[in-house]
């Protein structure tokens, strides 16, 4: 079955394989992996390339961890599924048990969903049941920040940036959502009220119509990883409980110590009333994701109208997945994280400063294991994506974003293979 060759596994792959946002029969290259161990990616034609992305956010520990696989060897043989409605098994107890035990404190209560989108589904409706158990049912809108992505179904899409979400070619199927200014104070610096005087000017006049406010707290992704202000959370808390609107935090790319914080949201010392978790949480080996709630939310659903909370996906709480979700968690709170990640802070800052005088660059900024180089201009992709592979690493950039994140356990040497395949590349635009 494996025994394709590298062109073959190509031809194959054009004619009939969907990537994610591509085209069908474009010349954009796409490169065969046959397997992966630590941070190092084997293509079928041999070359190993550094990864620099761990799989979007996702591979903390890198690949083919031997007590991630061990894990799942073990919970394999006990059960690979069970249906979970009427039905629970103890990997998703634990699981629901630790998150809870290292979120912030007022979050009691975790819904298992398959994907980050779908936790983000499940979030919103949470907060539009909560309002209608409550009798406000006019509140079903939500208010969000210009720049954010929150991922790919129709309710996520609705509460992504308008422009690079593409609103308009499905303008009848969203939901018109209220867009605020994104935060413009940095992170590290202080949030005037002019920063966040757009989110209370649309509080004040639209909150009877508003659900909650959903962001991603300190690092707004794949919108344009921008880092801000902590105190801008704390000011929106605040404004929230002033106008009665429920606040979601989007830690799907954040959470698990990527920022330098177990969670983005430490920062701020600032906690949600709902909060999505995925990417990470199964160390990069199966999709699965969680919504976490407090008791406030959970108790007013639970004794509302229809009684209950009206979601269940067919694969909810998937044993596997959730196995992997314990020992990518045991793995990470056994290691030195804070360092590994101040480590890779250090790698990432020093490797990429050179690129802060060429020409092409109007920014660059590291946060924890996230470094970002900004371009004036978008990248051409089919050109530079090639450029990546032949120096030895896989970096994928986006618009006019080139940036690392790295699995933890990355070595300083190969760091800065990838720091300077980014400078040594990014001088040759
Ligand atoms: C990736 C991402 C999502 C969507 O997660 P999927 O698993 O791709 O559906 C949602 N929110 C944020 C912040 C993300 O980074």
């Amino acid at each position: 079955m494996h025994n394709l060759s590298g062109q073959k596994l190509i031809s194959l792959d054009r004619a009939h394989v969907w990537h994610p946002y591509s085209a069908m029969g474009s010349e954009h290259p796409v490169y065969p992996v046959v397997s992966a161990t630590g941070v190092r990616l084997t293509l079928a034609d041999g070359r190993e390339l550094i990864d620099g992305m761990s799989s979007w956010w996702c591979a903390i520990h890198g690949y083919n961890h031997p007590v991630m696989n061990r894990a799942l060897q073990v919970q394999m043989e006990n059960m690979a599924h069970v249906m979970f409605g009427g039905l629970t098994h103890p990997p998703a107890i634990e699981l629901a048990q630790q998150l809870v035990a290292l979120t912030p404190e007022p979050l009691q209560t975790v819904f298992f969903a398959d994907s980050g989108s779908v936790a983000v589904e499940v979030a919103m409706k949470m907060a539009i049941q909560y309002w209608h158990a409550k009798g406000q049912p006019g509140k079903q809108r939500f208010v969000t920040l210009r720049h954010g992505y929150h991922g790919d179904t129709f309710a996520a899409m609705s509460v992504c940036d308008p422009v690079t979400g593409m609103h308009t070619l499905f303008s009848d199927v969203l939901t018109q959502q209220f867009f605020v200014d994104a935060p413009e104070c940095r992170f590290g610096e202080p949030c005037t009220d002019a920063h966040i005087a757009s989110l209370m000017q649309t509080l004040e006049t639209e909150h009877q119509h508003i659900a909650a406010l959903i962001l991603e707290p300190i690092v707004q992704g794949t919108g344009g990883m921008r880092f801000y202000s902590a105190d801008y959370l704390k000011k929106a808390r605040a404004l929230c409980d002033e106008y009665g609107v429920l606040l979601i935090f989007d830690e799907i790319a954040t959470g698990f110590g990527r920022t330098g914080k177990l969670f983005a949201c430490e920062y701020a010392d600032t906690a949600p009333d709902i909060l999505c978790l995925g990417k990470s949480l199964t160390g990069g080996y199966l999709t699965l994701a969680a919504t976490l709630a407090t008791n406030d939310i959970a108790e007013t659903i639970s004794a509302g109208e229809p009684g209950l909370f009206m979601h269940g996906p067919t694969f909810m709480a998937n044993p596997l997945a959730c196995a992997a979700g314990l020992a990518s968690l045991q793995i990470l709170l056994d290691s030195p994280w804070q360092q590994n990640v101040q480590r890779i802070a250090r790698g990432l800052e020093d490797g990429l400063a050179s690129c802060r005088s060429l020409d092409p660059v109007a920014d660059v900024r590291v946060l924890g294991a996230i470094g970002v180089v900004e371009l004036h201009h978008p990248v051409e992709m089919k050109t530079l994506q090639p450029r990546f592979v032949d120096a030895g690493v896989w970096v994928r950039p986006f618009g006019k974003l080139i940036y690392l994140m790295p699995p933890f356990i990355i070595e300083e040497e190969d760091l800065s293979t990838l720091t300077q395949a980014v400078t040594g590349i990014v001088a040759n635009l």
